[in-house]
Order: C-alpha cells, then structure tokens, then sequence
C-alpha cells in the first residue's frame, strides 16, 4: 500500500503500518495504520466505496419504501449531506435527519425521487433501473391499501337482466 496522508482534519501527517493486529487485519486483510505526527489509527477499507454503491444499486431496485439506514447509505453515495441532500429533494433539513433516525417515513414520491439522484450518480439510467425506482417506493403502498376501482356493468349484462 503507498503512504496515505492522514485523515485526521488539519493534520499533514503520513500513515505508516501499526503492529497491532486487529479483527480487521485478520478477518478482512485491513492493516491497522497508525499516523506518524498525531498518533490517529485507522483501518483504511479501499472496498468500502464499491461496496456501498453495489449496495445503493440493490437497494434503489427494492420493493417498498427504503429504510431509514438505506437513506443514509444513499445520501452517502451521492456523496452528499444531510443539507445538501434536503436541497436536492426540497424538503428541510430536519426532514432529511427525521427520515434517517426513524422519526418520519420516507414519503413514496420523495424516495422515488433519492433513487433516481443515486441512479443518475452511478450512471445507471437503463429502463429497467428507472422503471424499478419509480415503482419501488409504490408496491408497498399498493398492497397495503387496495385501490377500488368504480366498475361499469358490462353490456352484456345490463341485456341479460
Ligand atoms: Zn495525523
């Protein structure tokens, strides 16, 4: 791995590999690194990113309304905060912190919406992808509450009677 500049905010520092063997570097490989001006250590996940947006990939195909950990993990792929995000989808920012701590569901239209952002991010904008996110956020709803439909006798059989 080459050096990696310290993630600490303000700090110039460089990383350099730590002894310590943690669950990370066993399980998953993930050296623990440790900052050779302000001592910070880290474990670096270059995967994380490509993950997270295989994820959002999955996750703006569901069925049902996305989850209040599925908005933040969206708005982390767009690379966006929590202002930022409330901005792109007209809402406020206390909407935006409301739906991601489980105060205030998602509405269908506004998760529409967010999976569109993520689809356009990650240049995913075939049909199929558009016509998942636009339906997604609505099958839940539809199957919760059936929708009646006022129905005309047929011709047939307003003759029959
Ligand atoms: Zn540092």
């Amino acid at each position: 791995m080459p050096p990696t500049r310290c993630q600490e905010p303000g700090c110039a520092g460089t990383y350099t590999r730590h002894p310590e063997q943690s669950h990370l570097d066993t399980a998953l490989g993930v050296p623990v690194l440790q900052c050779d001006t302000c001592g910070a250590r880290s474990a670096l996940l270059p995967a994380a990113r490509a993950y997270a947006q295989d994820v959002a990939a999955l996750v703006v195909r569901k069925r049902g309304r996305v989850t209040r950990r599925e908005v933040k993990l969206l708005r982390q792929v767009l690379g966006l905060n929590v202002a930022e995000l409330a901005g792109e989808l007209h809402v406020s920012r206390e909407v935006v912190s409301q739906w991601e701590n489980g105060k205030r569901p998602i509405s269908p239209h506004k998760d529409a919406l967010l999976r569109i952002l993520v689809l356009v991010h990650l240049g995913r904008t075939g049909q199929a992808d558009i016509e998942a996110a636009l339906k997604g956020p609505f099958l839940e709803a539809l199957a919760e509450q059936p929708y009646r439909l006022p129905v005309e006798p047929s011709e047939e059989a307003t003759e029959a009677a």
